[in-house]
């Protein structure tokens, strides 16, 4: 039940999508279970991803990516869900920043970083730092009140700013990447006043606090991240100084739409490998997919991916096509976290006792979506949005 070619899509979705999937198939699956049970990263893995160009494949070919349509990276990113979630969800974060340097950057940023971000010479790892220990969904939503505002601040000095405060939460925190921070330039005019900047992970005044231990996504670094007059040139602010939440807002809406995708394969995983055990596991005499209420599961499961896919595919083509995606990234990352989180939910139980052991990955995958929705903002993060959308008169 893998993407539907007669919906026409890019020439370029297919090319990228089976790559992704025979990378899915021979590392991802098995490397990590492995970093479920050990909880060790597998960076080696990541570095793999940039030597076959599934980092960051939406840079543009003078930058030295292939420069692939979002809908191409979407069809990519399910493939890498179905492998392993957290991993997927490592290396979307490199499409984020580069998309962000992309759209945003002046040509000494990009000619700077989007080559490594995509892999060439060496993957240069990637996060965004927009969550603090006192403030995330506040900072993911449309401002709505001076209420809303970031801790750290970023304070102006001799050709350049100096940046204190603390970041939660952030993906691949702790290796020496790069970060895309999002800073208070101006103290009193609340996400008006926020500026973003780009800081190298090794430098001094960046003091990595430790990882967070998590339930799921254990292939997956998560941290906190310390700034004490951590030094940041002007040349690596992002955009002009009060853009910053806009420019972070539009990184949040691709974030929502390829982590949406990302789930969406480990929901197909589960669907696919529930179909595979109700077909073989008897109960009453007969293969437990002839009892109803066991096909009525199965049939749930697929209907809510194949809704979650579409929504995904639309997502993707306003951004492709420049339309204004905060609605669709919306109701496709909400969909397919309700899609992903239900689809495990009924794996498991179909698995019975066993969908419970460490014999199947179906618990795995269950964890791993409770941990995927809550990024870029959980569902009640999406709702805000459609409704808020709906007060604009869409
Ligand atoms: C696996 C994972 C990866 C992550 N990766 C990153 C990353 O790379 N970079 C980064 O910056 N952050 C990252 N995050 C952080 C994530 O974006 C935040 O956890 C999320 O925004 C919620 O923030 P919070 O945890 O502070 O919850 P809070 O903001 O305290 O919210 C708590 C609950 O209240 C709800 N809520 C809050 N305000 C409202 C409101 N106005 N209306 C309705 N409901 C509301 C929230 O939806 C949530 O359910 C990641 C998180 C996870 C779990």
């Amino acid at each position: 039940m893998a993407l539907d070619f007669a919906l026409g899509l890019p020439d370029d979705v297919a090319a990228l999508q089976g790559v992704a999937r025979d990378f899915a198939l021979a590392r991802l699956r098995e490397r990590g279970q492995e970093a479920d049970r050990s909880g060790d990263v597998p960076w080696d893995v990541l570095a793999e991803a940039g030597e076959l160009g599934l980092c960051a494949p939406g840079v543009d070919e003078a930058y030295g990516g292939p420069g692939v349509s979002v809908q191409a990276q979407v069809a990519m990113m399910e493939e890498l869900g179905w492998g392993n979630l957290g991993l997927a969800m490592a290396i979307a974060s490199q499409g984020l920043l580069a998309s962000a340097i992309a759209r945003h950057g002046t040509e000494e940023q990009k000619r700077l970083y989007l080559p490594t971000l995509a892999g060439e010479g060496g993957l240069l790892l990637a996060s965004l730092a927009v969550t603090e220990p006192e403030a995330g969904a506040e900072l993911e939503m449309a401002a709505q009140g001076e209420q809303q505002r970031v801790r750290t601040e970023a304070r102006r000095t001799d050709g350049g700013y100096s940046l204190e405060g603390r970041k939660r939460f952030i993906v691949n925190a702790g290796r020496e990447g790069l970060l895309l921070v999002l800073a208070q330039t101006d103290p009193d005019a609340g996400l008006r006043g926020a500026s973003l900047f780009l800081v190298r992970q090794g430098v001094a005044g960046v003091q990595f606090l430790g990882r967070t231990e998590t339930s799921g996504l254990k292939s997956l670094q998560i941290g906190t991240l310390d700034f004490q007059a951590c030094a940041v040139g002007e040349g690596m602010r992002l955009g002009q100084e009060g853009e910053g939440f806009q420019i972070a807002r539009e990184v949040l809406q691709l974030g929502r739409v390829l982590t949406a995708a990302a789930e969406v394969g480990t929901a197909r995983a589960a669907y696919e490998a529930a179909v595979a055990y109700a077909r073989e596991r008897r109960t009453m005499g007969r293969p437990i997919i002839e009892h109803q209420q066991v096909a009525g599961m199965l049939a749930r499961m697929r209907t809510g991916i194949d809704a979650a896919r579409l929504l995904v595919l639309r997502a993707a083509g306003d951004l492709d096509a420049g339309r204004d995606a905060t609605l669709s990234s919306a109701e496709a990352n909400f969909q397919s976290g309700e899609a992903a989180v239900s689809t495990l939910r009924n794996a498991v139980q179909t698995f019975g006792g066993y969908g419970f052991t460490q014999d199947f990955p179906v618990e795995m995958w269950l964890r791993d979506v409770l941990g995927s929705r809550i990024a870029y903002g959980g569902g009640d993060v999406q709702l805000m949005e459609v409704a808020e959308a709906i007060g604009r008169g869409a």
